[in-house]
């Protein structure tokens, strides 16, 4: 009669707390532990469950006798015993510097130690010393049960239910930093240089090396699209680059290039989608030609901005606003003194071009009701065509709208207290909102209408075609979190242009439905990042929350959302399109 589907028997967590998700015959009492369990009118339950380190055993106990018992683990912090230093568990990335560069280092060790990093030429002696500290241990005080003695660099991935990676106690991590000299002179290593690891007792060589360049280098773009971020390995993400865009590169760290995109302005690009130009050689001459700018009408709402003879692919920035976007090129210097608006055209209201600095050209184009926008280069069009292309969308009157229930197939995403799998509600709910959406005379079609695995780019790659994209989905907490307390609808956007419609279908369904509002989110997730598409992810509730998951399974209340989300977006576009 108990059923429990989160968390699994035996689960580990690094968290001092998780909760568990399940449900039992409503008219039983239940307790845990012999303190009655809260139960949800159709027999849901989800509580916090505290963890002391090590092994924690609950028991869960009808009223007519049975018995269910739940053990879970919590991992302690790592901690290296005295004398001790271990780098694999923070390993150090190879590194490609320049003069005047910070080197920073961390390594895990034994507490209270003198931890020191050298980097040695190849006959052994040292070139570069870097002492290491660490937090004292605190006198007396057993880390494992001290309220935050560790890093806790894992990130609290929304709607992940586990997190099992084991953090590491703060007095056992040693950290240093160096500024390599600002001028290469004379003796400026060529060679890498090898990585050791140094306390009184013990001496390491790492694998990782040290290499030092005295100038840039030039590297290309070898994939569409390759990832762009503020820092290695998993910093923010930029705009997505282009085949053949030029790169100065300036550094590396592990797979990651270090690019330089205009005077201090960098960016990291990885390894496997960029190639280096040999040692001494340039890319050519970068100068952007003298530009006539025109406007060419594609369709009654879509237009293209057309820049002939710019055939030079540049790392670029793309910030896409309700009202139109900002373009930035990087390495390009403004040639521009003329501008040709089509006599039909009606989409794009004003081209503005500046030059913030040397090497930046930047364009700002005002297009009320922007829902799209990408940068292309034709290369093989005739002689008069070739150059790069701005195409750009505003939102139509009736607009293609991809709809997509989240996860499916072998994804099931998360669970809701009696087993039934996100994917499945995702679904049920979507193909309400479609026939509600087709009934309201809106154009959607669904990225897919069976339980079907479909990955993150097959549904990105689709959206191509659409003007507005709606993903459904429904939430859930990770551990540490009280599920009781988080419930609600939530929007999520990421560029800018989808604001306005993640605040609609916010306050809109929120209005009509009458439920818990959680929020308006700002978050970079493959279906919000689509820059071709007018794109909202939607939580519409925590199947966590006993009572929040009575109401989104109810087909009663699905009906509901279906018809308020298809007038919401009738309306939107009405307001907007
Ligand atoms: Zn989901």
């Amino acid at each position: 009669l108990i059923k429990l589907v989160y968390p699994s028997n035996g689960h580990t967590t690094a968290e001092k707390q998780t909760f568990v998700v399940g449900a039992t015959d409503p008219k039983q009492l239940l307790t845990l532990n012999g303190q009655p369990v809260v139960i949800s009118p159709k027999g849901y339950f989800s509580q916090v469950l505290p963890l002391s380190p090590g092994s924690n055993t609950f028991v869960f106990r009808t009223a007519s006798g049975e018995e269910r018992p739940l053990t879970i683990n919590r991992q302690g912090p790592v901690r290296v015993p005295n004398g001790q230093i271990r780098p694999d568990l923070k390993p150090t990335p190879s590194l490609i510097c320049m003069p005047g560069d910070w080197v920073s280092l961390t390594c895990v060790a034994g507490a209270n130690q003198q931890l020191t990093a050298t980097y040695c030429l190849p006959d052994g002696t040292v070139w570069l010393s870097i002492p290491l500290t660490a937090p004292l241990t605190a006198g007396g005080n057993d880390p494992l049960n001290g309220p935050d003695d560790w890093f806790d660099d894992r990130q609290a991935l929304f709607a992940e239910l586990t997190q099992t990676t084991a953090p590491i106690a703060k007095q056992c991590v040693y950290t240093g930093k160096a500024q390599l000299p600002k001028t290469a002179c004379d003796n400026w290593p060529t060679a890498p240089l090898t990585l050791f690891w140094q306390t009184a007792t013990q001496r390491i060589a790492d694998k990782a090396t040290l290499s030092l360049w005295q100038q840039c280098r030039f590297g290309q773009v070898t994939k569409t699209p390759t990832v762009m971020r503020t820092s290695p390995p998993e910093g923010s993400r930029l705009t997505p680059q282009q085949t053949g865009a030029w790169l100065t590169l300036t550094g590396k760290q592990g797979p990651w290039w270090r690019v330089r995109l205009s005077g201090e302005r960098t960016a990291w690009l990885p390894d496997h989608s960029v190639s280096l130009l040999p040692e001494g050689d340039h890319p050519p001459s970068l100068a952007v030609p003298v530009l006539t700018l025109k406007t060419q009408p594609l369709a009654p709402d879509a237009s293209s901005l057309l820049l002939p003879g710019w055939r030079q692919v540049l790392p670029y920035h793309l910030n896409l606003q309700p009202n139109g976007l900002t373009l930035e090129w990087f390495g390009a210097v403004s040639h521009c003194d003329f501008i040709h608006y089509h006599p039909q055209e009606t989409v794009i209201k004003r081209i503005e071009w500046s030059q913030p600095n040397m090497d930046t050209f930047t364009l700002d184009i005002n297009l009320p009701r922007l829902c799209g926008a990408e940068v292309v280069y034709k290369q093989d069009a005739g002689k008069a065509n070739a150059g790069a292309v701005v195409n750009l969308k505003r939102l139509p009157t009736n607009p293609r709208i991809l709809l997509d229930p989240g996860h499916g197939g072998s994804e099931s995403g998360s669970m809701g207290p009696d087993g039934t799998p996100e994917k499945a509600l995702n679904l049920a709910l979507s193909l309400k909102v479609a026939a509600a959406m087709r009934q309201a005379g809106l154009n959607v079609t669904l990225t897919r209408t069976q339980d079907v695995t479909m990955g993150l780019v097959e549904r990105t790659d689709m959206a191509a075609d659409f003007d507005m994209v709606i993903s459904l989905h429904h939430n859930a907490l990770p551990d540490g979190r009280d599920p009781q307390k988080s419930k609600g609808l939530s929007t999520y956007y990421y560029h800018a242009m989808a604001k306005p419609l993640a605040d609609a279908l916010f306050e809109g369904l929120g209005k009509a439905l009458g439920v818990p509002k959680y929020g308006v989110f700002y978050d970079s997730l493959a279906l919000t990042r689509i820059p071709t598409a007018m794109a909202v992810l939607v939580e519409v509730g925590f199947m966590t929350n006993p009572q929040e998951y009575e109401r989104v399974q109810d087909p009663a209340f699905q009906q509901q959302f279906a018809m308020a989300l298809s007038q919401q977006v009738k309306q939107f576009v009405a307001q907007h399109g």
